[in-house]
Order: C-alpha cells, then sequence, then structure tokens
C-alpha cells in the first residue's frame, strides 16, 4: 500500500475527490456529486471545483476518506451525470389474470395469513372477500367523523383500510385526516375508536399497523402527532402507558419531535419502519424493535436504543418503503433531497442502521415489493424486477402496476376497472 494523497496508508477509496475535501473541516464543505455511469460510482467535488471553468482535478484517496465525502448528506447540493443500471435478463412470467371486484372499492388489503382474502373498503362498509371463490364471507359499516382541514400539497385526505392476521379486526384511518376506527368483523361491532389529532396531521398518513405477538394480535396506532401507542383491537385496552413528565419550561424526558406517518411492520413483526419527518422539514426514515416496545421499554418508540435514523431528506418523505423476507427495509431515493435525488434504492440493516447496499433504476413513482432475492418496483411502464444483492434488472411485465402484496397468496395485484389484476409471484 502507497500514502496516497489524503496522507493515508490505506486501500484506495471507490472514486475520486477534488483536493478541497481533504483534510480536517472539509466534511463541512458543500458538495457535488459526479455519477461515473457505473452503478452509484461516483466523484466528489467542492462547489467551486464543480463550477470552474478548468477541467476537474481529481485524486485518489483511502476508503475512508471517500466514503466520508461520499457520503448521503445535507452537504450535497447537486448531482450530475446518471447512474449505471445493470441488466441481466432472466425469464419472468407475464400472464396476469382479472378477478372482477363485487363493489367499487376505495382502498383494499390483504389479511396477510389468509390466501386469496381480502378486505374491501367502500365509502361506509368493509368486506371481507375471497378472490378465488368470490364470496363475501363478513361486512360491517363504519362511519368516521369527519373535520375541516387545509389539504396541505396535494395530499388529499383518503381514507384506508388495514388488515389483521385472521381477518376478524379491521382498522379504518383517513390518511391526512385525524379519526379512524377499529371494527370487528364477526359482530360488526366497533371496538375502537382512534384519534390522533389535528397538529399538522395533513402531512402524513395515518400510522395503523397490525402485528400477531405470542400474547396475541396488537394494534399500532396514532395518537398524537409525535406519538404512537400499542392496543388490543379485540377490547381497546392500551398496552403501552406512558406519561410525560415537564419539569418547568424544560422538554420532558423522552419528548420526540418526530412526526408519525406511514408505519411499515418487517415480515416477522419484530421491526416497525417509520417514515415520518422532523422540522425543518426533513423526512426521517426510522426503524425500531417493537419486541423490545412491547416487552423492555415502553419509551423504545421515542428514544429507545433500538430507533435508528436510516437518512435525513430535506423535504422529502412518504416514498416507497419494503421489508425483504430477510427482514432488511428498503427505502427509495438516493440523496439529501426531493429535488437532488438519485432514482433508486438503499438497503438497510435494522439492527445497525447501517446501508448494506444501493443501486440505482426503481423510479419511486409507484409501489415496492419484496419477494425472496428479488426486489420489485411498480414504474410508470410496469412491474420491474430487481436482483436484490447485485442491484440488476432482471425482468418486466409491461402495463402491470401493482398496489398491492398478497403475501398468503404470493401476488401482487393492481385494482383496474373494477377488477382485481393479479399476478403470481415465483417460488
Ligand atoms: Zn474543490
Ligand atoms: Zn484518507
Amino acid at each position: 500500500m502507497d500514502v496516497l494523497t489524503c496522507g493515508h496508508v490505506a486501500h484506495k477509496g471507490n472514486g475520486r475527490l477534488c483536493r478541497h475535501l481533504l483534510g480536517e473541516g472539509s466534511d463541512l464543505e458543500d458538495r457535488v456529486w459526479h455519477l461515473t455511469g457505473t452503478g452509484l460510482d461516483r466523484d466528489v467535488v467542492c462547489t467551486a471545483c464543480d463550477t470552474s471553468d478548468e477541467p476537474l482535478d481529481l485524486v485518489e484517496a483511502c476508503e475512508g476518506c471517500v466514503e466520508r465525502a461520499q457520503e448521503d448528506d445535507a452537504n450535497v447540493i447537486a448531482i450530475r451525470g446518471a447512474p449505471g443500471v445493470g441488466v441481466r435478463d432472466e425469464p419472468i412470467r407475464t400472464d396476469t389474470w382479472r378477478t372482477p371486484l363485487p363493489h367499487e372499492v376505495i382502498d383494499v388489503a390483504a389479511v396477510p395469513d389468509s390466501p386469496a382474502t381480502w378486505l374491501l373498503l367502500t365509502p361506509d362498509r368493509v368486506l371481507r372477500w375471497n378472490a378465488d371463490t368470490g364470496e363475501v364471507d363478513r361486512e360491517a359499516r363504519y362511519e368516521l367523523a369527519t373535520h375541516s382541514f387545509e389539504v396541505w400539497a396535494e395530499r388529499e385526505p383518503r381514507t384506508r383500510v388495514h388488515a389483521a392476521d385472521g381477518g376478524r379486526y379491521v382498522a379504518v384511518g383517513v390518511d391526512y385526516g385525524r379519526f379512524g376506527k377499529v371494527l370487528d368483523l364477526d359482530t360488526g361491532s366497533v371496538t375502537m375508536e382512534l384519534d390522533r389529532g389535528e397538529y399538522h396531521q395533513n402531512t402524513v398518513p395515518f400510522p395503523l399497523a397490525f402485528v400477531s405477538t405470542e400474547d396475541g394480535l396488537r394494534l399500532v396506532h396514532g395518537t398524537a402527532w409525535n406519538r404512537l401507542d400499542v392496543s388490543d383491537p379485540a377490547t381497546g385496552e392500551l398496552l403501552t402507558r406512558r406519561d410525560f413528565v415537564s419539569v418547568g419550561n424544560e422538554r420532558p424526558e423522552h419528548y420526540s419531535g418526530d412526526f408519525q406517518g406511514r408505519l411499515h411492520l418487517s415480515r416477522t413483526g419484530r421491526y416497525l419502519g417509520l417514515d415520518g419527518w422532523a422540522w425543518s422539514p426533513a423526512g426521517l426514515p426510522r426503524v425500531f424493535d417493537l419486541h423490545r416496545w412491547l416487552r423492555v421499554n415502553v419509551w423504545e418508540s421515542e428514544d429507545g436504543p433500538s430507533l435508528l435514523t436510516l437518512a435525513l431528506r430535506w423535504y422529502l418523505w412518504e416514498t416507497p418503503m419494503c421489508w425483504t423476507d430477510d427482514e432488511l427495509f428498503v427505502v427509495w431515493g438516493i440523496g439529501p433531497d426531493d429535488e437532488i435525488i438519485v432514482p433508486g434504492v438503499r438497503v438497510f440493516d435494522p439492527l445497525t442502521g447501517h446501508e448494506v447496499r444501493a443501486f440505482a433504476g426503481p423510479t419511486g413513482s409507484g409501489a415496492l415489493f419484496s419477494a425472496g432475492s428479488a426486489l420489485y418496483s411498480a414504474d410508470p411502464g410496469g412491474l420491474t424486477r430487481w436482483d436484490l444483492s447485485t442491484g440488476e434488472r432482471t425482468g418486466t411485465v409491461t402495463g402491470f402496476v401493482p398496489t398491492h402484496h398478497h403475501p398468503a397468496s404470493r401476488e401482487l395485484v393492481e385494482l383496474r376497472d373494477g377488477a382485481m389484476v393479479r399476478w403470481r409471484l415465483p417460488g
């Protein structure tokens, strides 16, 4: 090993830097990524070099210096060039089939552990429907309280349905709205009233997720802009009782300034992915350990040791996210804000919060799904399949843009013209 320009005797990093990004204090310097066209490989330069008429003077530096300079942080003020997308075409089934829906629906949700079973949401009812037999075997009416508020950034309020294992309990909540309910489809009764208040609730979907635990079915739900709770959906019993204690004008211990939005439950139910934001505003995709919250530390969702911030993106949240079968969390978008962003995904280990890989390609226009060793992105032209470990594009299904995944049926589905258009995952 040689002494590199940065002054370190170490392995050479993947990418080059301008001299002004070497050395102490340079980490505060604004910087520009120059993508080289090979994957996400990039050279990084300071703004003076970026705008200079001279050819770029790039030097090699050690892994540590290069990685620090390349970090996806708030100092990146522009991204030039284009990433490379690897392609390795492999056979992919392209056949879909249509199952007519029995009603016009405003949302659907897969009953995660029951093949072919879906909950269908109409403006005043929830139906449990079997997509294979066409049978509707449960139906319950609901009515949600309304309140008037300003629509923010085109986020129109939208009522959504959330399904639990077993298909008996259902949560209905208004994204960007305030209220919701939990229903028991066996009795048709309301078991819980949901209310998360109205402090900037128009900026985020209603946080709701059912999770099956050894102790029974649980519902994670937003109860204030910065607070999640866990309740027993059958009885409404609150299981995360905790009180913030203020001393004088100090912020109470465990206080969180995070707006809680859409929740993403991992496959095993161990981790919860949070898609929220905090002032200024910055999107903060996060993860934490639900087991610890339920068993060890009632403050885990505010400031527990397992709560990890994966990225900080100015003005950007509610991007596609999903969990893999191996309990890795995939977050769309590579870059520091809503305008300076490379279409692609970052894959995080929820135990460490570290990015284990990233690759360009998924457009972020639609949902992300994962099954086996593949990632699927719903893109404008159709479904794209990616190899999760290499980032290569391995196939496309033209014209099929799914919005939901049924894990027990191993299907992705799109709602189109009064029908569920279905596509079977391999395996
Ligand atoms: Zn420079
Ligand atoms: Zn170095």
